[in-house]
C-alpha cells in the first residue's frame, strides 16, 4: 500500500509536471523566410535610365539621375 501511494504520487507529480510544460511553450508562429531589414534583395532588378535594359540591382552603377548599366551610359545621361 505504502508503493502504491508513492507510485500515484509519482504520476501525479510527473502529470503536473508535464501540463506546466506545455502551458509555458504557446504555439510559436511558423517561421518566416529570412528578410533582412533596411537592406535590398540581392534579385531586386532596376532598369537603366538611358537604354531600360534590367540588370541587377547590384550591378547597376548609380548616378545622380538614376540607374545606370555601364559607365558609358551614366556619362552620357549625365554629360560627365
Ligand atoms: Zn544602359
Amino acid at each position: 500500500m505504502k508503493y502504491l501511494i508513492v507510485i500515484v504520487l509519482a504520476l501525479v507529480v510527473v502529470w503536473i509536471w508535464r501540463s506546466n510544460r506545455q502551458a509555458g511553450q504557446p504555439g510559436k508562429p511558423p517561421r518566416q523566410a529570412a528578410v533582412r531589414p533596411g537592406q535590398p534583395a540581392a534579385t531586386e532588378v532596376v532598369a537603366c535610365a538611358v537604354c531600360a535594359v534590367h540588370l541587377p540591382r547590384a550591378d547597376a552603377l548609380p548616378g545622380g539621375q538614376g540607374l545606370y548599366c555601364s559607365d558609358a551610359h551614366r556619362r552620357q545621361a549625365e554629360g560627365g
